[in-house]
């Protein structure tokens, strides 16, 4: 995965506030990306961008600082540009995450470039010329332009979420500290709670069963652990000492 992430290269072009620099810094050693070049940047280096780097002055200390877009993206064999703004010329597009799970393909067999524009004007149309393919981050149409830090942070994100595809959980429950309740064990547990719902007077000891398939159904629909099935029986039968059905202390069935 990081050798996919080493293969891609953010480039800001003419950045005018420094900070976005440092911020585009921060998010890209957040996501475990290091290749950073600037094109002609108007306050660079700059307090504020190592103030807004954060934790990431030492990436922000790699940057390469060239003159030209030709020079940031030389080497590289797939172009992205990216824009707020779809171009009078349509071109290849994407969004944000189909565009990184190609890239981050790409990045297995060649450099990948990803481009960003200035703060005012984004980036020209020349310069979207001269992309194999755009990216658009699909923003509100009512206003679709992102800070440029935090363009390249969702960049970033994607980047690294294709990057990582395949090797994350599916399971939200995939690290439980605690082996699931076997069916037995809730079998015991839907006893218990009839039994004590029977004792407290809440269901009569000849009703239909219904309550009881709603309480299986929503006890189920929890996956509990064995833990939690041992303290919901711990309190139905403190339940059902309340209720003088049973004696402190007396075992369970
Ligand atoms: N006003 C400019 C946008 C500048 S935002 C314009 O309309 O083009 C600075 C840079 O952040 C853009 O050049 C682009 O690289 C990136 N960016 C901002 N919003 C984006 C979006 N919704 N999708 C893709 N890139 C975006």
């Amino acid at each position: 995965m990081n050798a996919v992430l080493h293969n891609i290269r953010i480039v800001l072009v003419n950045t005018t506030h420094p900070g976005n620099i440092g911020a585009a810094a921060r998010a890209m050693k957040n996501m475990g990306l290091r290749d950073l070049v600037v094109v002609a940047p108007h306050d660079f280096p700059s307090r504020e961008a190592s103030d807004r780097a954060a934790g990431a002055r030492d990436l922000l200390a790699t940057v390469r600082v060239v003159d030209t877009f030709e020079e940031a993206i030389a080497g590289c064999g797939l172009v992205i540009g990216s824009s707020a703004r779809q171009r009078r010329i349509p071109w290849p597009l994407l969004d944000a995450r189909r565009c990184c799970q190609q890239a981050c393909a790409e990045a297995r067999q060649h450099r990948v470039a990803l481009v960003f524009g200035r703060e005012d004007r984004g980036l020209t149309n020349e310069e979207l010329a001269r992309c194999h393919l755009h990216v658009n981050i699909p923003a509100d149409e009512a206003y679709s332009s992102l800070n440029l830090g935090m363009a390249v942070q969702v960049i970033a994100y994607e980047l690294r979420m294709a990057a990582l595809d395949g090797t994350l959980p599916d399971d939200a429950m995939a690290d439980w500290d605690k082996p699931a309740a076997d069916a037995a064990t809730l079998e015991r547990l839907f006893e218990h709670f009839e039994e004590t719902l029977v004792d407290l007077g809440f269901l009569p000891a000849n009703a239909p069963k219904q309550m009881m398939t709603r309480l299986r159904r929503l006890v189920l629909r929890a996956r509990p652990d064995e833990v939690e099935v041992n303290i919901l029986r711990g309190i139905l039968r403190s339940a059902q000492v309340a209720a003088g059905t049973r004696k402190l202390g007396q075992e369970n069935t």
